[in-house]
């Protein structure tokens, strides 16, 4: 199984991989924003463009994604990836360096409920980890959170449009490399792989 997870941000990508290796333990899950921090804390020069990018809120260089994902991949027999790739030239190299994706998932996401949810969440000044409960410290180094801050929202906003402009080309070519297409929200998703695990295993084994 070579399965990719689309989606914008925030629209549940880890959510679903992580229900998708939970129901089959085979799978290798590869998150390309892992993959990422681990460069960057390599400290090689990707990982530290990469760094920088991030946290400056710079677009990526075109040809960064790739360099990135090819450097960290080992050809596992049967992975999900989320995060990656994003944008049609991406696509096509994902698919000349892995294969074409043998199943796709495409999220969608109710732009209000995000916005909604992001408001309502409580986040770390120092490295930004979020948690919903306001009494909670931060999860990643114990320090104090305060309410997430609207730049918070205004940087997924940011990113969401940006989704909309690359999404359609890369998802269309995606679609006809993919014998296996699912779309919708990522709560249907979860609930569809509940009740048709013994089902959806079946393809797997005839398309991996
Ligand atoms: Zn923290």
């Amino acid at each position: 199984m070579r399965a990719i997870v689309y989606g914008p941000p925030c629209s549940g990508k880890t959510t679903i991989s992580l229900t998708l290796c939970r129901l089959f333990p085979s799978l290798e899950r590869l998150s390309f924003h892992a993959m990422c921090e681990a460069e960057a804390r390599r400290g090689t020069a990707v990982g530290r463009l990469w760094r920088h990018c991030d946290q400056s809120g710079i677009p990526l260089p075109r040809v960064l994604p790739n360099i990135l994902f090819a450097r960290s991949w080992s050809a596992p027999a049967s992975f999900v990836v989320d995060g990656y790739p994003k944008r049609l030239p991406e696509a096509r190299f994902f698919v000349s360096m892995c294969g074409a994706p043998t199943h796709l998932f495409i999220l969608h996401c109710d732009r209000g409920l995000v916005e909604a949810r992001l408001r309502a969440r409580w986040e770390c000044p120092k490295c930004r980890a979020s948690t919903s409960d306001k009494k909670a410290q931060c999860p990643v180094c114990g320090g104090p959170t305060i309410r997430r801050q609207d730049d918070s929202v205004l940087r997924w906003r940011k990113r969401f449009e940006q989704y909309l402009a690359y999404a359609q080309p890369a998802i269309e070519f995606l679609k006809t490399a993919a014998p296996f297409v699912w779309q919708g929200p990522s709560s249907a998703l979860v609930a569809w792989l509940g009740d048709n695990a013994k089902g959806f295993e079946a393809t797997l084994n005839k398309r991996s």
